[in-house]
């Protein structure tokens, strides 16, 4: 009995953590909304080379370059504050602001909640746990299906 139960636990946490977040939209979409666009592709993880942070000499993330050279790095957080995630999609939200849904193919359902340096204009860059993943994905033209917020 006590088996059981463990077996009905682990099922809802494995549940939780392996529900990968791009399978379905993050809200309510109208087809008739969504436009569709032509962007350039490319992909990240949380590491260093990907998010332009460094260790300091004290073992401290610090950004790498940029204004904000040698200041502590929150790893792992977007630009928008939220925690990066399967789904996240960093933009150039003077064209696609925060809380922009895409539909990528390949990838699935995301929401733009990032930003970066390089990513200006019909540029997206999506969010792999892995560099190995954001290798593979590499850079690649897709049709896109917007929905902005
Ligand atoms: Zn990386």
């Amino acid at each position: 009995m006590q088996v059981g139960l463990l077996l009905v636990l682990a099922t809802m946490l494995a549940g939780c953590s392996w529900r990968d977040p791009r399978r379905s939209p993050p809200r309510r979409l109208a087809a008739s909304a969504a436009q569709v666009q032509r962007l350039e592709v490319t992909a990240y993880c949380p590491c260093g080379s990907c998010c332009g942070w460094e260790r300091n000499w004290w073992g401290r993330p610090v950004y790498s370059y940029g204004p904000q050279k040698g200041q502590r790095k929150q790893i792992g957080l977007t630009a928008s504050g939220t925690r990066a995630r399967l789904g996240t999609i960093a933009a150039d939200t003077r064209i696609y602001p925060f809380g922009t849904v895409m539909y990528v193919p390949g990838y699935g359902y995301g929401v733009v909640e990032d930003r970066g340096g390089a990513i200006r204009g019909q540029k997206i860059d999506l969010f792999f746990r892995t560099h190995q993943q954001a290798l593979e994905w590499g850079r690649q033209h897709k049709d896109i299906r917007i929905w902005l917020p």
